[in-house]
């Protein structure tokens, strides 16, 4: 059956940077086969103290038989990320254009940001890092929630060339310790506290507890700089005094005043952020950084293991984030764009922070939940300022359905022009709710495929330019040359399924993983040599689309049939009752595997035998006899990441009834296995 296909819509296309598939064609042929012509042409969009050295612009090794892995880009070059992202944008005229609009937690906490006032923000807090003996190279580990210092101290770190690693402001104390373990950080930058939803979390009093381990276990962090987030929250007094559109006030403050908890504090090593930039200079000269000089260091979210601490350079991640944001999102001068991801996670690296800046743009940094006063807290964002993209994660998006449509219908969304998704395949049914309700029926979704390695997007739909298929990931990005190999690494040309690889370096992928190479050899290259492998699974259509079938290591196999995990969870989420679903194999004395599906059913909707039976039937006929599962059970909740993706490799211990879990640190909330390994009971 051909896929129905869904056109951008002709205003959309018009304005486009990329306004045909020609087009996209045109250019993408010209990224893969004179990468030098394509991104140099780019690169003369930005500031380079030094300019790279014509016949060394682009080197690299993806063959383990050939030695060790490396990737270069513009070697020679020089440059300062902070200058690229700031001052270029003051200097050209942007200065007073709002860089951040910040959304408190509570909706009437908000503050907002211009590019010059930014600029002095990171300049103050760069001499600030200095005077604590902050050096090039050093790394800083952040640990913090969505607001307005986040972005600062990351470029603040950018200007001085130290490496930042931020952390996810909802892992443990012990998750932290163990990323600044690894990465030797030197200082640590947090807050007092931050309000998520209705739970007041003492940040500060994770992070001494963090620092206790480390200190036992490996080296000492010097200095802890604390923003006092919490005490500009609960006295609206002073805050509302501070309403210059300095960044440390916030303009509108509820009028909530509430206790905070008492903050531990070492004297020796503990510092104020508003002590420390009151008196520090506005100015900063950039320290000129090579080009593949590290920019920063962040883990993967730890869906299949032990974290990867993935490192970024800084000339091939700067041309890379600013021409994926420009393209992917059609961002133009006058948009008001959106990504709802934390900062701590690599979609907020690239599109909260380094893309939106390096193209001039304004963008939301949105501290809340989406559940948090009320269920439409995301449409009543972007009713409030206008939002032209919006950019979010399936996770989210089936949560929301789950509560209805008039909760949508309720605000005003005719703003929105592009709609995107990252994180994990997007469910037919999901796709089409986001599409039709959300972005009624005028958006483009850009379904973006990618991960903490590539920097990037890599496959993903252009705006004005590709006709969607719901659930296809699509095309290459520019530069992106990818491939699917079978389990012998034969190439799988045409229509097939197998391993996803890339050819290829772009600008923006991984160099490293840090302090370790060697594992990042083993874990990309190694198991195809000269290409790169994602661990994720893919398919090739007969129009030549890319559908991303989920991680390789999910894979369910019984009988023999291989099957993806996305692929049975889209047919069982089709069906009205269904809000989530997860599939994994389980072990069957006949069949080898037999399939078991954990079903979140929707608010108000009945979990029973007849809905049982329903999704068994379901599953059957659209896919074939062999796929029937033997099990569906009810899961009021799904093992998830802190970044809301679903840990199957859990989910299959559950079924084989095996309480050995591994480690479930990164879990989002560890509580639901429990339930889940009790509710297996009554299946
Ligand atoms: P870890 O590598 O530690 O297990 P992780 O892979 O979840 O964690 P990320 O780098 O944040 O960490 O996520 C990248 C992965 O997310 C991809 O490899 C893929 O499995 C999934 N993913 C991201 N975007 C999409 C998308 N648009 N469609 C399908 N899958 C996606
Ligand atoms: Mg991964």
């Amino acid at each position: 059956m051909a896929d129905k296909l869904y056109y951008p819509h002709p205003e959309l296309a018009k304005n486009a940077y990329c306004s045909s598939l020609e087009q996209y064609r045109k250019m993408h042929e010209i990224s893969v086969k004179n990468p030098q012509e394509f991104w140099s042409e780019i690169a003369k969009e930005f500031y380079w103290e030094t300019p790279a050295t014509e016949d060394k612009f682009f080197s690299y090794n993806f063959d383990l038989n050939k030695g060790d892995i490396f990737i270069k880009w513009m070697e020679g070059a020089s440059t300062n990320i902070s200058f690229n992202l700031l001052d270029k944008n003051v200097k050209s005229g942007n200065g007073d254009k709002i860089a951040f609009y910040w959304e408190g937690n509570d909706p009437d906490d908000y503050s907002r940001l211009t590019y010059r006032k930014l600029l002095e923000e990171v300049c103050r807090f760069a001499n600030v890092l200095k005077s604590k003996g902050v050096t090039k190279g050093d790394r800083v580990a952040i640990y913090m929630p969505m607001i307005l210092e986040l972005p600062i101290a990351m470029l603040a770190c950018t200007r001085i060339g130290a490496v930042h690693s931020v952390v996810f402001g909802g892992y443990s104390s012990d998750s932290l310790a163990e990323r600044i373990m690894d990465s030797k950080a030197k200082i640590l930058i947090t807050t007092d506290g931050v309000w998520r939803g209705e739970k007041l979390l003492i940040l500060k009093s994770i992070c001494d507890e963090a620092l206790k381990k480390v200190k036992k276990n490996s080296h000492e962090v010097e200095c802890c700089i604390v923003v006092a987030h919490l005490r500009r929250l609960s006295s609206p007094q002073s805050a509302k005094s501070d309403s210059t559109g300095k960044t440390n006030g916030v303009n509108g403050t509820s009028d909530n005043a509430f206790d905070i908890p008492e903050i531990p504090w070492d004297d020796d090593r503990d510092c104020w952020w508003h002590d420390e930039v009151e008196d520090a200079e506005d100015k900063c000269y950039p320290v000129w950084m090579n080009a593949e000089d590290p920019l920063f260091i962040l883990y993967t979210s730890g869906s299949t293991g032990k974290p990867k601490g993935v490192l970024h350079t800084t000339a091939g991640y700067l041309i890379y984030a600013a021409t994926t944001f420009k393209y992917v999102f059609d961002y133009h001068p006058s948009d008001v764009y959106w990504c709802t991801a934390d900062v701590g996670w690599i979609t907020g690296h690239t599109y909260v922070v380094y893309g939106p800046l390096a193209n001039g743009a304004t963008s939301i940094i949105f501290e809340g939940t989406p559940f948090y006063p009320e269920n439409d807290r995301y449409w009543a964002v972007i009713d409030k300022y206008k939002v032209t993209q919006f950019y979010t994660a399936p996770t989210a998006i089936r949560s929301l359905m789950k509560f209805g449509d008039d909760l949508v219908k309720k605000h005003d969304l005719s703003t929105l022009k592009v709609l995107g998704s990252v994180g994990e395949p997007i469910n037919a049914e999901a796709w089409l709710w986001f599409y039709n309700l959300v972005g009624h029926g005028k958006c483009s979704i850009s379904d973006t495929f990618w991960q903490t390695e590539t920097g990037g997007h890599v496959i993903t739909p252009l705006p004005g330019a590709t006709p969607m298929k719901p659930g296809a990931a699509s095309f290459p990005f520019f530069g992106v040359l990818p491939e699917i190999l079978d389990e012998d690494g034969h190439l799988v040309e045409g229509e097939g399924e197998g391993y996803l690889v890339f050819r290829q370096p772009w600008p923006g992928m991984m160099r490293t993983l840090y302090g370790n190479h060697q594992r990042f050899q083993s874990t990309y290259f190694d198991k195809f040599h000269g290409y790169y492998c994602t661990g994720d699974g893919a398919r090739r259509d007969a129009d030549g689309y890319f559908w991303i079938t989920g991680r390789v290591d999910d894979m369910l196999n019984v009988s023999g049939h291989l099957m993806s995990t996305a692929e049975v969870e889209s047919v069982l989420t089709e069906h009205s009752s269904v809000a989530e679903a997860a599939v994994v194999s389980k072990p069957h004395p006949v069949k080898g595997q037999c399939l078991y599906c954990f079903i979140t059913p929707n608010e108000g909707a009945k979990f029973d035998k007849k809905l049982q039976d329903e999704l068994k039937k379901r599953v059957r006929e659209r896919i074939g006899p062999f796929a029937q599962p033997d099990v569906v059970q009810y899961a009021p909740g799904l093992p998830k990441t802190r970044s809301g993706k679903i840990m199957r490799r859990i989910l299959r211990k559950i079924a084989a009834g095996d309480r050995n879990v591994g480690d479930i640190s990164t879990l989002a909330d560890e509580s639901i296995v429990n339930v889940l390994f009790q509710l297996r009971s009554q299946v």
